[in-house]
This record gives C-alpha cells, sequence and structure tokens, in this order.
C-alpha cells in the first residue's frame, strides 16, 4: 500500500468513526483485516438488530415505542432506504407498513418481487414525535444503523425514497427531483473526498449502486409522478438482473 492510500485511508476512518461508529465496515474493507473478534460490534444483522434495539443514542428512545430495525431478505439484491418510522411503523415495529408502506408493496409488486425478496429500512430506527423531520443530532446518532445494515447486505441497488433518505445516504445537498433517476455511486464510507478526484477515488468503488426515487407518502399526495417513479423502478429492475 502505498504511503497517501494509507493516510487518506486512516483519514477516512477517523471522518467515519467521528461520524457515525461504522468502525470494524471501514476498517475491515481498507486494510482488509478480520475484525470478527472485536468485541461488543455486532457481526451479523440479527446481532445487529439486538443491539440497535437498546439503543439510548438520542432522545428519540424516550418516546418510541418499538425500535423498527428493519425487515426482509437478509441477501437482497435491492434495499429500499426510507426516513424514519411512523405511527403504524412505531406500533408495528416495522418498517413501511402504514398507507405508505402499502403504496411501496405495491410497486415492489409491480417490479414483480414480493417484499420478502428485498430488505426495506430506514434512517433512523425510532418514530419522531408527530412524525417531524428527523433532526441533526438523531441522523448523527442514528444513520451509521443503516451503513452497516448495508455493509452487512451488500445489495446491488439501493433505492433511497425521499429527499432526505437519498441526502443522507448520499451525503449530498441536491434536491431529490435533480437526483431521482440516475444512478450514483453509493460513498462507501460517505465522506468526503478528501480533495480526491472521483475518479481516483477508489474508495467509492464498491459496486452498489444508488437509484434516489420519489418517497411513497409524496406519491400520495401526487400521484401524477407515479409514472416517474415506475421509470426509476425500471431501471432497477434492469440493473438487478444483469
Ligand atoms: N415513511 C418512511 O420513511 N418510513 C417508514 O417506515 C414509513 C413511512
Amino acid at each position: 500500500m502505498r504511503k497517501i492510500d494509507i493516510i487518506e485511508a486512516l483519514k477516512s476512518y477517523l471522518e467515519l468513526e467521528k461520524e457515525s461508529g461504522t468502525y470494524e465496515y471501514a476498517l475491515g474493507r481498507m486494510f482488509k483485516m478480520d475484525l470478527k473478534e472485536k468485541p461488543g460490534e455486532s457481526q451479523t444483522l440479527d446481532e445487529l438488530k439486538k443491539e440497535v434495539s437498546r439503543c439510548r443514542s438520542c432522545d428519540l428512545c424516550k418516546t418510541r415505542k418499538n425500535v423498527v430495525f428493519g425487515s426482509g431478505n437478509p441477501h437482497a439484491k435491492l434495499m429500499f432506504i426510507g426516513e424514519a418510522p411512523g405511527k403504524d411503523e412505531d406500533i408495528q415495529g416495522l418498517p413501511f407498513v402504514g398507507r405508505a408502506g402499502q403504496l411501496l408493496t405495491k410497486i415492489i409488486e409491480a417490479m414483480g418481487m414480493k417484499r420478502d425478496d428485498v430488505y426495506i429500512a430506514n434512517i433512523l430506527k425510532c418514530r419522531p414525535p408527530e412524525n417531524r423531520a428527523p433532526l441533526p443530532a438523531e441522523i448523527l446518532a442514528c444513520s451509521g444503523n443503516v451503513r452497516r445494515q448495508v455493509a452487512m447486505i451488500r445489495p446491488k441497488v439501493i433505492c433511497t425514497l425521499g429527499k432526505f433518505a437519498s441526502q443522507t445516504l448520499l451525503k449530498t445537498e441536491t434536491p431529490i427531483t435533480a437526483l431521482r433517476g440516475k444512478f450514483l455511486e453509493y460513498p462507501a464510507f460517505n465522506l468526503t473526498s478528501g480533495g480526491i478526484p472521483p475518479e481516483r477515488d477508489r474508495r467509492r468503488d464498491n459496486g452498489i449502486k444508488v437509484m434516489p426515487t420519489f418517497h411513497p407518502a409524496y406519491l400520495l399526495r401526487n400521484p401524477q409522478d407515479k409514472k416517474l417513479v415506475w421509470e426509476d423502478m425500471k431501471k432497477i429492475k434492469k440493473e438487478i438482473s444483469k
């Protein structure tokens, strides 16, 4: 490994740890180390679920009924990631089971799949009171969990639902109207590139593609945009069947 690569890798790691605690994944990938023995760090989705179910990293733990970790196929080629649980999800402990969730189920079925074929999760694992927008402190405390889920599932494609999930996962402030409909590279470490031109930034080359699209709750209010989402789903179908 060249010195510059080691420095860049360390820089990434420190930024990452500061930001989200997705520690074992970053280190493991950068240095090809086996970190299985690291005590207290979840290595499987089930372990991570148990860990997250006890989480008290932000105030949402005081108002939640259930932690909504995620559900579906742990080997899914396709992951859907939304914003945060709503009332129904909080009660049932499952993602996307309310009205928006029913629409998401229809979308998945229209793609020729079942909910059990894909994996569904959110950026936040606990419901913000009154469904208010997530706070920066909550995102900071929680977004490492969804990145660890991605690292464990390693889907081919992630479909981010809505502005919030898309901007958080892609670390961008680009509006969803500009983001949607195009595949983007999943930033493995979700970091700024530290001045490395994208074509030389090997950290980004992890083979996971992100397709941002509109959130199903938005579609319930704006059904005229369903056709745009369908265009995005057709691109995803093609990509995962390659
Ligand atoms: N909206 C989301 O973003 N996630 C859910 O789980 C439900 C509604």
